[in-house]
This record gives structure tokens, sequence and C-alpha cells, in this order.
């Protein structure tokens, strides 16, 4: 295996109520899995805000947001791996769910209650400025997809616990060539970690430098399981999608 493995995908018990993993044991799994980095991606939805935001001033939702971000990177720092902020968007309009990178601490400050407007305001809003890829695009109890507010999709979401027909995911990718295409573990807890991620060239210190290894096609999907997807993304590359 040529390259680095990271998960674009995994969640923090410090933040997320769904993880069950604090961040130092989601980094210390990965490590011993031979990755070299993670995004932490803890869910931002309404829902969250509501269990929050009980006075209403941001700043103070955000420091709770980021704590699973913070000690993940602490973890990460002492043991030289590589960790990442991202985020899950959701919007009221439906379950769906939204992977965003290319972020900062002080972008998130900056756009407050961002995930209360809809999914396409969000990218028409943020397109040219965070990278969009649909979660789990089909996993069961999703809504239709919006392929005008994406910019790619999870072709290989392999967390064990959800029926996510990455089939489909890579078939709406194959129909929008020009969507980019990723994989990861969306780790919540024991068991979940280190089964998918990308495998990047280089190494990288921060969330535009993924966009960019996205964005120019240099992050290939990796995942012991589901080859035949990643046969099918490995030809669509050597057309050049
Ligand atoms: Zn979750
Ligand atoms: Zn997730």
């Amino acid at each position: 295996m040529q390259g680095y493995l990271y998960d674009p995908h995994t969640h923090t018990a410090e933040t997320s109520r769904c993880g069950h993993l604090p961040a130092a044991e989601v980094v210390d799994r990965y490590v011993k899995k031979g990755f070299s980095g993670l995004v932490v991606t803890d869910h931002l939805h309404p829902e969250y805000l509501s269990r929050i935001d009980t006075d209403h001033n941001w700043d103070h939702v955000m420091d709770h947001y980021l704590s699973g971000y913070h000690a993940s990177k602490k973890r990460g720092d002492e043991v030289g791996f590589d960790v990442l902020l991202g985020a899950e968007f959701r919007f009221p309009e439906n379950d769906n769910d939204y992977l965003v990178y290319g972020i900062d601490e002080q972008w998130l400050r900056n756009n407050p209650y961002a995930c209360c407007m809809s999914a396409q305001e969000f990218f028409d809003k943020f397109h040219d400025q965070v990278l969009i890829i649909h979660a789990h695009p089909f996993r069961e109890g999703s809504a239709p997809v919006q392929e005008t507010a994406i910019h790619g999709a999870e072709i290989i979401n392999n967390n064990p616990r959800h029926p996510n027909h990455n089939d489909l995911a890579l078939a709406l990718c194959q129909r929008y060539p020009e969507f980019f295409r990723t994989a990861g573990s969306d780790t919540h807890r024991d068991g979940d970690e280190a089964r998918a991620g990308v495998l990047l060239p280089e190494r990288i210190h921060d969330s535009y430098a993924y966009k960019r290894m996205v964005e120019t096609r240099q992050a290939l999907p990796w995942c012991q399981e589901f080859q035949d997807i990643l046969a099918a993304d490995a030809a669509m590359r050597k057309e050049g999608k």
C-alpha cells in the first residue's frame, strides 16, 4: 500500500451524543491501525443546538462543539498523528448528512447557525469556500439526494450498523463524474474504527490541505471490503474523472 491513510469521517464522545469513544482513544486506535491522520467530523445540526444552545451564545456552542476536536488534536500532537477539523452538517429539512471540509475554528465561529438553512442555501452560500461531501447518501432513511447541493459523495461508508447501499452512491458518482468521491468509517464506537478511509500521496496538516487533496483527485478511497466499488472508482480515475 502506497501513501498515507486518513479517515475523513470520525466522531468523538466529547461532542457527539452518539459518539461512544473519547477523542484520544479514537486517535490511539487509528495509530495502532497504521493511519497517519483523521478528520473529526462531529455532528452540527439543529437537534444538537437545541441541546447545547442554552444561553443563545454561539461562542459557547462552539466551545462545546470544538471540545472533541481539541481533545483529538491534543492527543494527535502528542503522538505525531494528524488531526484535522471538519464537520458533519444536517439541515432542518431532512436527515441527510453533509461532510464539510476546508474550515477552521474561526470559520465555524464566524458562521453561526449555518445548519439552520437548507442544504441548497448552504451550498449556494459556501460552495466556493468549503468542500461539501454527501455522507452515506443512500443510507436507509435518507431523503432523495439533492445533486445541486454537493461537490461529491462518500462512495464507501463502512459503518457496520447501517445499511449504507454504497453501490447506489457509486452509481450516483457515475452519473455525475464531476463529483468527488471519498470513503470513511463514520466511527462512533468500538469496532467502527479504521474500516475505510482515503490514501494520500503525502501527509497533510489541516482541513484546507485535505480539501485540496480531494479537489485535485489525489485522495484515493481505501477499504478492505467493497473491492468492486474501488475498482470502479479506479476505472473512472483512469478516464480522467
Ligand atoms: Zn453520529
Ligand atoms: Zn458521521
